[in-house]
C-alpha cells in the first residue's frame, strides 16, 4: 500500500528531519559502498533497489538450472583496497583469487601471448617474437607504473576544484600539487601523452612486433568508445596500472570466488551490519523536490520516503532525465546531461558448455588458471576495422571477445564436468541500423560463437545454454542507459573535472541535497567503489554541517 516512510518510525506526514538521513536510490556496488559508509558514520540509511537482486552490474545470476555466472562484469580490477579494509568484505564472504596471467591473447598464427603478473615473465615470452620488444616492455611497465601512483591517490578523493577562487583556490591547488609532488618535466610529457593520445601511436613508437601491441590493445581498450587509433585512448593504460585487490598490488585482476556477485553481497552484509536498510524490488519513479531541495523520494508503487540527502545511484541520464522534473534544474543542464556519450558499444555473452574450451595455441602443459582466459583481438588494425563497422550500426561478422572459463578457477559456480565461460564483447551498436536488438540478438550470438571456434573449435559442439545481453539488454535489464557499461564512456572530456558534466563533479548537483554516487560520477565506471566511497563522504560533511546550522 502506498504510504509515506520516515525511516523505521511509525507511517506519517512528517518533518523531513523524521526521516531518513541517507536514501540511497540503487543497489549497484556504488550505491550499497555510499549506504555502508553513511551507516558506518551513524546514519540513518535507506538502499532502494529497483531489481529483485542487489548488485546492478556487478552480479552473479544463474543461467540455467545449477549453474551461476558473472553475468555482467566479470573481473575484479580496480576495487579500491581501501573499500576492502573499511568494509571488512573478506568477514563478509569475499575471496578473490589473482588471474595469472592477468590476460592472454592466442593470435591466428599460432602465437599465444600472455601478461603475467611479473613483467620480466611476460618479458621472456616476448623474447620469442623481439628482443628489443622486449626490453621496451619491462621500461614501458615501469614508466605506467610510476605514472599510475600519480594518479592514484585522486581516486578517492573528489576532482579538482577548476571553479575554486580565494582561499579555497589555493588549497586546491595545493592539493594538486602535493598529489603531483616529484614529478619530472617527462613525466609530465608522458602523462599528456597517456591522458590525451592514441592507443596505436604510443605502441606503434615503443614496439616492433604486431603481437605485442595487440597485447597492449586487449589489455587496454575494454568497453571505451574509441578504437585503438584514435586519440585518447591511451588513458585505460593508466587506469589498469592503478593498485587493486587485497594487497593493493599494481596491475591487479582477480577472480571472484562465488561471482561478482559475492563483492556486492558482502558489500550489502556490511551495509547491514552498520545498519542499512536496503529493500529490493523497490524502483523510484521520482526524486522528490521542494523548494530547490531533495526531500526524499517516491517508489513506482506510490509510497513516499523522506530523506535529508538523496544520493542516486542510478546514471545521470536516467537521474535527472527520468527522475526530478525538470523545472527544477538549471538551465542548459539537462541538454549537457543529454550529451554524455555513452551509446553501447559492448555487449556480453554467457555460455554453460559440457566440456572446456580447447584453445588450439594452448600450450600442453598450461594449468586450469591459464587455461581460464583468452581474448581474442587478431591484431590492433582489427580493432579499429570492428569499431567503423559497429558505428555504421552494424554488427561486425568478427568480434572482439574477452573470454573467461570461470569454473576453472571456481568449483562453486558449476556442477563438476560443467563449464561457465563468459564472453565480453565489444564494438557493437547501441542501435542497429537494421531491426532491432530483439531481432538480432541471436545473430550477435552465432558471431561471438564463430568466432571463437576458430580458436577453440570444441566449443559450438558443447554449447549446453547461453544467455546473450545485447546493449538494449544491458539498458532493460541492468538499468545501464544506453547500456553503458561505465554510465558515460571514459574518455578525457569526460572524466575528472568534468565528469558527468563540467561544473557538477564533486557528487553535489544543482539540486540541494541530491547527490550522485555511481559509475556516472568520479572517477568513472569500472568495480572500484571509489565513487561511493567519495560521495559519502561528502554527504556526510554536508549532513554534518546542516545538523550543526539547525
Ligand atoms: C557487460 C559488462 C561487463 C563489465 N565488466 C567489468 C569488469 O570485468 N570489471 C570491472 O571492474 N567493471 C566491469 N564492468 C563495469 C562495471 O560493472 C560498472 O561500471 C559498475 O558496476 C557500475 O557500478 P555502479 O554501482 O556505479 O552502477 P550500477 O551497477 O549500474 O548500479 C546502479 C543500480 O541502480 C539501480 N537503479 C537504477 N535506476 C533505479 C531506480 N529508478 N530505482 C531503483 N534502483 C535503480 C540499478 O538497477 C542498479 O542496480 C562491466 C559492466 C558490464 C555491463
Amino acid at each position: 500500500m502506498p504510504g509515506i516512510l520516515t525511516g523505521g518510525g511509525p507511517e506519517r506526514r512528517g518533518d523531513v528531519s523524521e526521516g531518513y538521513d541517507g536514501v540511497v536510490v540503487g543497489g549497484g556496488h556504488n550505491g550499497l559502498t555510499a549506504a555502508a559508509y553513511l551507516a558506518r558514520a551513524g546514519l540513518r540509511t535507506l538502499v532502494l533497489e529497483r531489481r529483485e537482486i542487489v548488485g546492478g552490474a556487478c552480479v552473479t545470476e544463474e543461467i540455467a538450472p545449477g549453474v551461476r555466472a558473472s553475468t555482467t562484469s566479470y573481473i575484479a580490477s580496480m576495487l579500491r583496497p581501501e573499500v576492502i579494509r573499511d568494509l571488512r568484505l573478506a568477514d563478509h564472504g569475499l575471496r578473490m583469487v589473482p588471474c595469472e596471467p592477468g590476460l592472454q591473447v592466442p593470435f591466428p598464427d599460432g602465437e599465444i601471448l600472455p601478461w603475467w603478473t611479473e613483467p620480466e615473465r611476460t618479458a621472456a615470452e616476448i623474447e620469442r617474437l623481439s628482443a628489443a620488444d622486449a626490453r621496451a616492455f619491462v621500461e614501458l611497465d615501469v614508466r605506467l607504473k610510476r605514472l599510475a601512483r600519480y594518479l592514484q591517490p585522486f581516486f578517492l578523493e573528489p576532482p579538482p576544484d577548476v571553479g575554486a577562487r580565494g582561499l579555497r583556490g589555493l588549497r586546491e591547488l595545493g592539493r594538486v600539487g602535493r598529489r603531483l609532488r616529484g614529478i619530472t618535466g617527462d613525466e609530465v610529457g608522458d602523462l599528456v601523452r597517456f591522458l590525451t593520445g592514441s592507443l596505436r601511436e604510443l605502441l606503434d613508437r615503443h614496439f616492433e612486433s604486431e603481437n605485442v601491441k595487440t597485447l597492449f590493445v586487449a589489455n587496454n581498450v575494454y568497453g571505451m568508445h574509441g578504437a585503438p587509433s584514435r586519440p585518447g585512448t591511451a588513458l585505460g593504460l593508466l587506469f589498469h596500472l592503478l593498485s587493486g585487490g587485497q594487497d593493493e598490488s599494481q596491475g591487479f585482476f582477480g577472480h571472484v570466488i562465488g561471482g561478482m556477485g559475492a563483492i556486492t553481497e558482502a558489500m550489502a552484509s556490511a551495509a547491514r551490519g552498520f545498519g542499512a536498510e536496503i529493500r529490493t524490488g523497490a524502483p523510484v519513479a521520482a526524486i522528490d523536490v521542494v523548494d530547490g531541495r531533495a526531500r526524499g523520494v517516491t517508489l513506482e508503487d506510490g509510497t513516499e520516503i523522506r530523506g535529508r540527502a538523496v544520493l542516486s545511484n542510478a546514471d545521470p541520464k536516467r537521474t535527472f532525465l527520468g527522475l526530478v522534473d525538470k523545472r527544477e534544474l538549471p538551465e542548459g543542464f539537462g541538454a549537457d546531461v543529454a550529451a554524455i556519450r555513452m551509446d553501447g558499444p559492448c555487449a556480453k555473452v554467457n555460455f554453460v558448455l559440457a566440456e572446456e574450451p580447447r584453445v588450439s595455441a594452448m600450450p600442453a602443459d598450461a594449468d586450469p588458471a591459464r587455461r581460464a582466459l583468452f581474448t581474442l583481438l587478431p591484431s590492433a588494425e582489427f580493432a579499429d576495422r570492428c569499431y567503423e563497422t559497429a558505428m555504421r550500426g552494424e554488427i561486425p561478422e568478427r568480434l572482439w571477445v574477452d573470454c573467461v572459463v570461470a569454473s576453472n578457477v571456481d568449483p562453486t559456480l558449476a556442477p563438476t564436468g560443467t563449464h561457465v565461460m563468459t564472453c565480453f564483447v565489444q564494438y557493437v551498436p547501441y542501435r542497429p541500423a537494421e531491426g532491432t536488438w530483439d531481432q538480432r540478438r541471436d545473430l550477435l550470438g552465432d558471431r561471438v560463437l564463430a568466432g571463437i571456434a576458430e580458436y577453440a573449435p570444441n566449443v559450438p559442439g558443447a554449447v549446453v545454454a547461453r544467455q546473450v545481453l545485447t546493449p538494449l539488454d544491458l539498458e532493460r535489464t541492468y538499468g545501464l542507459t544506453e547500456g553503458n557499461i561505465f554510465h558515460g564512456d571514459l574518455s578525457i572530456d569526460q572524466l575528472f573535472f568534468m565528469r558527468p558534466v563540467p561544473g557538477w563533479a564533486r557528487y553535489r548537483t544543482p539540486v540541494d541535497g541530491l547527490y550522485l554516487c555511481g559509475a556516472g560520477a568520479h572517477p568513472g565506471g569500472g568495480v572500484t567503489g571509489a565513487p561511493g566511497f567519495n560521495a559519502a563522504r561528502v554527504v556526510i560533511g554536508d549532513l554534518r554541517w546542516w545538523g550543526r546550522r539547525r
